[in-house]
């Protein structure tokens, strides 16, 4: 017997804590309506958390109470009224099969074991889902962000040639297009794979804030002219600001005809494609040379999971195959299986996030998943329209799927950009609602986004009617 193993001395306490600890998560998700949006970590926690490095380990009933004191901080988004940003609201499931990986502990770079079957199908549900054809392949990331590094790697690799990989980039000033509503980390792929981000053009939008195709298509012809070569166009489907989703399939006419990889943008918006009411305006992403979407944000898988999709499995592996020596698969034994995930992508040990993915489609089915799309966007729709009547608010875009951005308009003379930052600030600082902010057009907006399957909409009625409140209080102060 080892003397130093980290398995429990009595396996029949740790069971004992191990139980109360899910008892406190499934507390904490069962209660995920009630109470506060957003609690700030007390001081007194934030203080604990700057420990010196723990010499001797704590017994696990200290440990377990470790954790669950941590369950109400939180960001919020397990909340119905957090509104901010684009963040997915969980699920309980996924706590579940997070346990089962956690006591599988896979490591999914590759070789034949069950985790890498469940990974695979997840990519082959998810290339039905969007449309691809069957030699697409994929890969599962920490999220869209990832998943644009690889698409961008693969756009560029197929443009200059897989010796690119060994020599650089080199002189070729590759060029790529995408709108002014589009989101940061496509800029940060290029800058990381050396093409640099000055070279994105940012092509102005149309008054939706969708890509305005004129000024792309003038865009190219310019820079072909003073010597660029375009390589790729990112559609948006779903921007982070509005909700806005460019022309997917006239995006793809024009990239056929200029030679463009095509990448599509859909972190949550591609997701909608399982809608009844939004899947007509994704029509085109299924001509993408590749997308990148998020289970953790529309999907309601919880954190983290994205995924990316390539069209030609040949160009993905082209981009990212080269495996080690000691890495050489074989036929039959753990070493074998056709194709390992560290062909596909930069990471070689990867987490099983495939099974909190895979279980939750197979707990829900998509028609129920898309189902909470329609509706989030139904709520959307009847916010923007509640805006709209009251004198007191103004719409400040035209609410395309589930954004909506407004403010609030004072009586008096004042600093409207200052107001509502102050109103947003309140709402989250209070615990009633996290809506984000953002600027259209110059002016600040109160921007609710809502990815979020427990939002009803008396949460919305409830945010206005604070918003008003805090607006009136702040406006009477001054
Ligand atoms: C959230 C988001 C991203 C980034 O995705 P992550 O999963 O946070 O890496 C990219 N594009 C859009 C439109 C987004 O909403």
């Amino acid at each position: 017997m080892g003397q130093n193993t980290l398995d429990p001395d009595d396996w029949g306490a740790f069971r004992a804590s191990a139980h109360k600890l899910l008892d406190a998560a499934m507390d904490k998700m069962e209660s995920a309506k009630e109470g506060r949006v957003w609690t700030p970590l007390p001081e007194g926690m934030k203080e604990a958390l700057q420990a010196d490095l723990p010499v001797d380990g704590l017994d696990h009933e200290s440990l377990q109470q470790r954790l669950a004191e941590l369950l109400p901080y939180g960001v919020g988004n397990t909340h119905p009224r957090f509104f901010g940003w684009v963040h997915g609201a969980g699920n309980p499931g996924s706590v579940l099969a997070e346990i089962t990986s956690a006591a599988m502990n896979a490591n999914l770079g590759g070789r034949d074991h069950g985790a890498i079957y469940v990974e695979k199908q997840v990519i082959e549900w998810s290339r039905k889902m969007m449309g691809f054809p069957e030699e697409a392949s994929g890969l599962l990331v920490s999220g869209t962000s990832m998943a644009t590094i690889i698409a961008c790697k693969v756009a560029r690799d197929s443009r200059l040639g897989s010796q690119c990989r060994e020599q650089g980039v080199g002189k070729t000033q590759l060029v790529g297009y995408l709108s002014e509503q589009a989101h940061s980390c496509i800029a940060r792929a290029f800058d990381l794979l050396g093409i640099g981000s000055g070279a994105l053009r940012k092509i102005p939008c149309n008054a939706d804030f969708s890509m305005n195709l004129e000024e792309l298509q003038k865009a190219i012809k310019e820079d072909r002219a003073q010597g660029f070569e375009p390589f790729f166009v990112v559609g948006t489907a779903g921007s982070v600001n509005v909700g806005a989703i460019d022309d997917l399939d006239a995006l793809a006419e024009i990239a056929k005809a200029e030679n463009l990889w095509l990448h599509v943008d859909g972190a949550f918006g591609a997701t909608a494609i399982l809608s009844k009411t939004a899947k007509e305006r994704l029509v085109g992403l299924n001509r993408a040379d590749s997308v990148a979407f998020d289970f953790h944000k529309w999907l309601q898988v919880n954190y983290d999971a994205g995924c990316v999709l390539i069209r030609s499995k040949e160009k993905h592996l082209q981009s990212f195959s080269g495996r080690a020596e000691y890495l050489t698969g074989v036929n039959k034994g753990l070493a074998a299986g056709d194709l390992w995930p560290v062909d596909l992508g930069p990471e070689l040990s990867r987490g099983f996030r495939a099974l909190k993915v895979w279980a939750h489609l197979l707990e829900h089915g998509v028609e129920k998943l898309g189902a909470c799309i329609d509706e989030n966007c139904r709520q959307a729709a009847y916010l923007g329209q509640k805006v709209e009547d009251s004198a007191q608010f103004e719409l400040l875009a035209p609410v395309a799927l589930n954004i909506v951005c407004f403010r609030y308009i004072a009586k008096a003379e004042c600093d409207l950009d200052a107001l509502n930052k102050d109103i947003v600030i309140a709402l989250q600082e209070r615990g009633i609602a996290a809506p984000s902010t953002t600027f259209l057009n110059g002016q600040l907006a109160i921007r609710v986004n809502i990815t979020n399957h427990r939002t009803d909409i008396r949460d919305l009625d409830l945010l206005l009617e604070e918003v008003q409140k805090i607006g009136a209080e702040f406006t009477e102060k001054n």
